[in-house]
C-alpha cells in the first residue's frame, strides 16, 4: 500500500469494510442476529463494564452497522459515529446527552418540517426548550444564548428552500457560548459539504435520504467530531460525571475525543432503543458506495431544472442556491462548490391552486413526502410537510402557500424538464 490518504470516492466504497474473516465474503454481510456469544465469563463482564469493545446485543451494536458507522465517520472526517433507526432518532439521542429538563437549545428556523414538529412538541414533553433563530441573521443566534443554552442546531443546506447556512459564522457563536454546534447534513451529504471542516462538533443525518439514496430504507447517524471539551463547567453531566450504569466511570475522561459517540451508544441507544436493522445498514452501505456519482448527477440535474424553471413564464421565483443570482449563491460557492444540492423550491404565479394543479399533472415526478431518492419527487409543503405551521411561520420557514418543493433525481434531465413543461403549460 502507498501511504497516500484515500480520496472521498475510495472511502465511499471501502471505509470500514474488510473481506469477512470467516467466509471471505467481499460485500459486507448482513449480520442478522440479535446477540453474540461471549468468549468466556471474563470477556462478558469486560464488555458489560465498557473495559473492552465488542458485540453484545444488536440494540447496542452490530457488525454490519459498525461498517456503516466507520464509513460515515470517515466520509465526514469525525472520530466515531453511531447508526440509529432514523434521522429523528439521531436527533433525540444527541440531545438526550446534552440537555437536562429545563435546558434550552437554539435551532435555525429553516428546518425539515418534521424537525420543527419534534423540537416544538415532542421535546417540550421532555422539558427541552427550543429557541428559534434565523440563519440569515447570525446575531439572532447570539441574542438567543442564555445560561441554560446547551447546543445550537442547524441544517447545512436547509429545508425546504435549499438555502445554504453560514456554518463557520454560527460555529463562532457556539464557541463563544461554550456549546456544541450540531449540523444536520442530510441535504448536502458529506460529498457536498463536510460541516466538521467548518467548525461543527456533531453531525447528524437522515440516512433515509441521499446517503441511502434509493428511497428504500430508513436510518439515521450521529458523527462525533471529537472537538468539544465536555468537562467544562459541569454543563454536560452525562459526559463529565460518574455514570452509575457503568461502575462510576466518566465518559469524557475514559473515551476522550470519541466520548460523545460512546455516550450516544451506551446511554442513548442502549436505553432509548432506536436500533437500526442490520438489513437497512446493508442497504444504506450499498447506497453510499455510489454517493459521489449520484450526488454529482443530482446536483447537475437540479441546476438544469432550476434554470429551466427560472425562465418559465408561469414561475414567479426559484429558490436554488446554485443559480448565479440566488441570495445564497455566494455561500454556495464557498461551502458547496461541487453543487448546491438537489432539493429546492419555486413559487408559481398562480399561487396555491397552481401548485396543487402542477403536482397533479406531473407524471415522471412522484408526489410524496421524501427527498434524496434516485427518482424525482415533488411536494406542496404548505399542505403537507409544513401544514402544522401557521401562515406566518410557513412563510418564514420558506413554505408559503405558493411554494412547490422538488427533489431532483438522477434520471435524464431532458425528461424531467419535459415533464415540468407539460404540467406547467397544460
Ligand atoms: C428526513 C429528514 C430528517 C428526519 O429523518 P427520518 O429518517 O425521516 O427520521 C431530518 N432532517 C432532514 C433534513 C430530513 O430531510
Amino acid at each position: 500500500m502507498s501511504d497516500r490518504l484515500p480520496g472521498f470516492s475510495t472511502l465511499a466504497v471501502h471505509a470500514g469494510a474488510q473481506p469477512d474473516p470467516t467466509t471471505g465474503a467481499r460485500a459486507t454481510p448482513i449480520y442478522q442476529t440479535t446477540s453474540f456469544v461471549f468468549n468466556d465469563a471474563d470477556h462478558a463482564a469486560s464488555l458489560f463494564g465498557l473495559q473492552a469493545f465488542g458485540n453484545i446485543y444488536t440494540r447496542i451494536g452490530n457488525p454490519t452497522n459498525a461498517v456503516l458507522e466507520e464509513r460515515v465517520a470517515a466520509l465526514e472526517g469525525g472520530t466515531a459515529a453511531l447508526a440509529v433507526a432514523s434521522g429523528h432518532a439521531a436527533q433525540v439521542v444527541v440531545l438526550q446527552q446534552l440537555l437536562q429538563p429545563g435546558d434550552e437549545f437554539i435551532a435555525a428556523r429553516k428546518l425539515y418540517g418534521g424537525s420543527i414538529n419534534q423540537f416544538t412538541h415532542a421535546f417540550k414533553s421532555f422539558g427541552w426548550n427550543v429557541v428559534w433563530a434565523d440563519s440569515d441573521d447570525i446575531a439572532s443566534f447570539e441574542r438567543a444564548v442564555t445560561p441554560r443554552t446547551k447546543a445550537i442546531f442547524i441544517e447545512s443546506i436547509a429545508n425546504p428552500g435549499g438555502s445554504i447556512t453560514d456554518i463557520e459564522a454560527i460555529s463562532t457563536v457556539a464557541r463563544k457560548a461554550g456549546v456544541p454546534l450540531i449540523v444536520d447534513n442530510t441535504l448536502a451529504s458529506p460529498y457536498l459539504i463536510r460541516p466538521i471542516d467548518h467548525g461543527a462538533d456533531i453531525v447528524v443525518h437522515s440516512l433515509t435520504k441521499f446517503l441511502g439514496g434509493h428511497g428504500n430504507s430508513l436510518g439515521g447517524i450521529i458523527v462525533d467530531a471529537g472537538t468539544f471539551d465536555w468537562s467544562t463547567g459541569g454543563k454536560y453531566p452525562m459526559l463529565s460525571e460518574p455514570r452509575p450504569e457503568y461502575h462510576g466511570i466518566r465518559l469524557q475522561e475514559t473515551f476522550g475525543n470519541f466520548a460523545f459517540a460512546i455516550a450516544c451508544r451506551v446511554l442513548g441507544l442502549r436505553d432509548l432503543g432506536p436500533a437500526l436493522s442490520p438489513f437497512n445498514a446493508f442497504m444504506i452501505l450499498t447506497g453510499i458506495e455510489t454517493l459521489p456519482l449520484r450526488m454529482q448527477k443530482h446536483c447537475d440535474n437540479a441546476k438544469a431544472v432550476a434554470e429551466f424553471l427560472a425562465g418559465h413564464p408561469a414561475v414567479a421565483s426559484v429558490s436554488y442556491a446554485g443559480l448565479a443570482n440566488d441570495k445564497y449563491n455566494q455561500l454556495a460557492r464557498k461551502y458547496a462548490p461541487k453543487g448546491a444540492g438537489a432539493v429546492f423550491t419555486f413559487s408559481l404565479k398562480g399561487g396555491y391552486d397552481a401548485g396543487v394543479s402542477l403536482v397533479s399533472k406531473l407524471q415522471l415526478f412522484s408526489h410524496l413526502a421524501n427527498v434524496g431518492d434516485t427518482r424525482s419527487l415533488v411536494i406542496h409543503p404548505a399542505s403537507t410537510t409544513h401544514s402544522q405551521l401557521d401562515d406566518a411561520a410557513k412563510v418564514k420557514s420558506g413554505a408559503g402557500p405558493d411554494v412547490v418543493r422538488l427533489s431532483i433525481g438522477i434520471e435524464d434531465k431532458e425528461d424531467l424538464i419535459a415533464d415540468l413543461e407539460q404540467a406547467l403549460g397544460a
